[in-house]
């Protein structure tokens, strides 16, 4: 049956009605704000390439934390600037390094909220590379010791789950393993399963300083072209034990998010990435398109997708407009 007995306007005629068959409720319980935070006091560095988002020092961190607490955010992504960088990255797995510091500060000042602690080498290394390197390239197994120590230490800190980035093979075994071992039975791993070597990463890279300083990251993370690759990562994610997966970034992926759905009975994450975050602000700003309504739609299109968790630099905003 069809038109004129079919009018499908009729469901769309007033808010109550929209409200009524609408299929995706984007909600706070989503959501998970990512930060920048570094050694020093009284810090409030804004990211230039990323507007409205600061690297804090932990004293700031927390003063700009009361409010995703108070707006029910349930967890945030830390990601850390070290005091230093080497060839190893040691300062990832330094017991007194930026990100555990970090980690012990705002249990101690918020116990409820979740903090995920990113896992990679690359914000501590000087060649700006996840993991070690040797003749040019990211040797695979000797970066999975170094990753499993600095998942240990973010846990002893008090890290709630641990999320790995570096997307070395055997890396959430590696990580478990180690986890296991230290007694940190209980503690989740979200994984980077399907991250893509992305244009969309620019910003980040001037707010971690972590660049490659030669190169690129297309021998570890995986070509924007391929999709079944994409369901590989996932499944030795899981049978590694990787309890999240996340695919990443979000927008220019979103049928790796359905597919990924649809075939892994899996909590799924979706990461909306800096430069997803910076066109929208910087469109904004020149008063080209609506940003709460812009920013809403991205990420209810991501939950549509299949995301049950959103990575984001909106977090705040969303919150504060989801009220
Ligand atoms: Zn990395």
């Amino acid at each position: 049956m069809s038109f004129p007995v079919q009018r499908p306007r009729r469901l769309r005629s007033n808010e109550n009605i929209r409200r009524l068959v609408r299929e995706t409720s984007l909600s706070v319980d989503n959501l998970i704000y990512p930060v920048f935070v570094g050694h020093g006091s009284g810090l409030a560095r804004p990211v230039e390439a990323m507007p409205g988002v600061y690297c804090f020092s932990i004293d700031k961190l927390l003063e700009h934390l009361e409010e995703a607490v108070k707006l029910n955010i349930p967890g945030i992504l830390p990601f850390g600037v070290p005091a230093y960088k080497d060839e190893t990255g040691s300062e990832a797995y330094d017991d007194k390094g930026i990100i555990q510091e970090a980690v012990r500060a705002v249990k101690r000042a918020y116990p409820e909220l979740l903090v995920i602690t990113d896992l990679c080498l690359c914000e501590y290394t000087s060649h700006g590379h996840c993991g070690v390197i040797e003749d040019g390239y990211v040797l695979n197994d000797p970066t999975l010791d170094l990753l499993a120590r600095t998942a240990v230490s973010h846990a002893s800190a008090g890290a709630d789950i641990i999320a790995p980035s570096d997307m070395m093979d055997g890396r959430v075994g590696a990580i478990r393993g180690a986890l296991d071992k230290n007694g940190f039975i209980n503690v989740p791993i979200m994984s980077y399963s399907a991250k893509y070597a992305s244009a969309y990463y620019g910003p980040f890279r001037e707010a971690a300083g972590s660049a490659p300083q030669f190169g690129d990251r297309k021998s570890y993370q995986m070509d924007p072209a391929n999709a079944d690759e994409a369901l590989r990562e996932v499944w030795l994610d899981i049978d590694e034990g990787a309890d999240i997966i996340m695919v990443k970034p979000a927008l220019a992926y979103m049928d790796i998010i359905r597919r990924v759905k649809d075939e892994v009975n899996c909590p799924l994450a979706a990461y909306n990435v800096s430069g997803e975050y910076s066109m929208v602000k910087a469109a904004a700003q020149n008063g080209w398109v609506d940003e709460k309504r812009i920013v809403m739609e991205s990420l209810t299109g991501i939950k549509r997708a299949g995301a049950d968790i959103i990575i984001t630099y909106h977090a705040l905003d969303a919150a504060r407009w989801l009220k």
